[in-house]
């Protein structure tokens, strides 16, 4: 079996996880604690916490470790929304965001908060422009994806951030990470960016890690009431092991990104130029996307018939997201890029990771010939 689900999740770093094994079992002190055993957890986390800051380029006192992005996006979203409200109540966003960032801004709509949906091209790709025209005087917060997790796109986060930056400085620009670190060059400060979600299982470190960077002067209403940790953003005991684990993967993911998007890209453009040759499918990602995520459609055929015949053949492949890829819904993402319902229905989506070579590829390949060969006939009745 072949994994091409690396959006979703990726197998952990065996070094990774050895680090985090050990401190588990070796230093299992609260932070917080006065005593020894405190003291060596949180001499860890302050080293976690330097090496998350130093692979984006912020400050370690920038940083709040949260369980994941999906903490990371709704304390952005909430917790700004909630702190500046005095400011107004207008927030900005696209409809081809993760559902952890579209869920928290439907739930401000529902509590009185005005939301501008500003609409995508037929790539998925926001205009900076679109942007700065549905500023309005009362508009607090701006929340953008630096890459679409269905289908690669990347959007322009450093125009939009450096022109909110000298255009409208007192909005805050919030940009969900999650899919660009460790792909492209990943630095939030010099965007302009006052916040930035990142999950550490998407760069083989453990599930249940994440970070916020909050930028030195941006105050949070926390969502989670406790004790003082985390600046008093984010009440908790810290999980110094996985964040450790975090840290770690961070850095190699770092040091490793020109590397992985030479080699990705290589693959994902053979991979796009063959999925252009099979009739019936149709390509809905671009060569100027992100270098680990191919999207396809084949419409007049269910999504999961496709996947469950490609695994079938040895290879596993994603409808979807994976948060949302149990719904029967059609995907929201290429709804909003202007694809009609059978196109939308029927996305695939093949995301690489470093471990990947020309012989897996070789073997997806030829797997997507079979599967369409083996579907055809089902095609008209689906
Ligand atoms: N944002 C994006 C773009 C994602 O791809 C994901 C992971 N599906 C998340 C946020 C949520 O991350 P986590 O799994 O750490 O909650």
């Amino acid at each position: 079996m072949k994994y091409f689900d690396y959006a979703a999740t990726t197998p952990p770093d065996s070094d990774v996880v050895r680090t985090m094994a050990e401190i588990m079992e070796a230093h299992y002190g609260n932070p917080s604690s006065i005593h020894g055993y405190g003291e060596r957890a949180d001499q860890l986390l302050r080293r976690a916490r330097s090496g998350c800051a130093a692979a984006i380029g912020v400050k370690p006192e920038e940083i709040v470790f949260t369980s994941g992005a999906t903490e990371s996006n709704n304390l952005a979203i909430k917790g700004a929304a909630l702190r500046y409200q005095s400011r107004g109540k207008h927030i900005i966003s696209t409809a081809t965001e993760h559902a952890s960032v579209y869920e928290s801004f439907l739930q401000l709509q529902q509590w009185g908060w005005e939301v501008t949906w500003v609409p995508v091209d037929s790539d998925g790709r926001v205009s900076a422009q679109q942007i700065m025209d549905s500023l309005r005087p009362d508009t607090v917060l701006v929340s953008l994806m630096h890459v679409n997790n269905e289908t690669g796109v990347i959007q322009p986060v450093a125009e939009i951030g450096n022109r909110l930056k000298r255009e409208a400085p007192r909005i805050l620009f919030h940009v969900d990470g999650v899919q660009g670190f460790g792909k492209l060059e990943a630095k939030p400060a010099s965007w302009g960016a006052d916040l930035y979600s990142l999950s550490a299982h998407k760069i083989r470190g453990p599930k249940g890690a994440g970070l916020l960077y909050v930028r030195n002067g941006v105050e949070l209403t926390p969502l989670l009431s406790g004790g003082s940790q985390e600046q008093g953003m984010r009440a908790g005991t810290e999980n110094v092991p996985l964040l450790v684990g975090m840290a770690k993967a961070m850095r190699l993911a770092e040091e490793r990104q020109l590397d992985f998007a030479r080699r990705t890209t290589v693959l994902r453009d053979r991979i796009m130029e063959t999925i252009e040759t099979i009739p019936g499918l149709v390509l809905n990602s671009r060569k100027d996307g992100a270098p680990h995520i191919i999207h396809f459609s084949y419409p007049g055929m269910k999504a999961e018939v496709a996947l469950h015949t490609l695994e079938q053949l040895g290879i596993t492949v994603s409808t979807q997201s994976a948060c949302s890829s149990r719904s029967a819904e059609p995907s929201r993402v290429l709804l909003a890029m202007g694809r009609d319902a059978a196109n939308a229905a029927g996305g695939l989506r093949i995301s690489l990771g470093d471990e990947h070579t020309e012989e897996d590829v070789a073997l997806l390949e030829q797997a997507l010939h079979q599967m369409v060969a083996q579907l055809r006939p089902l095609e008209r009745r689906m």
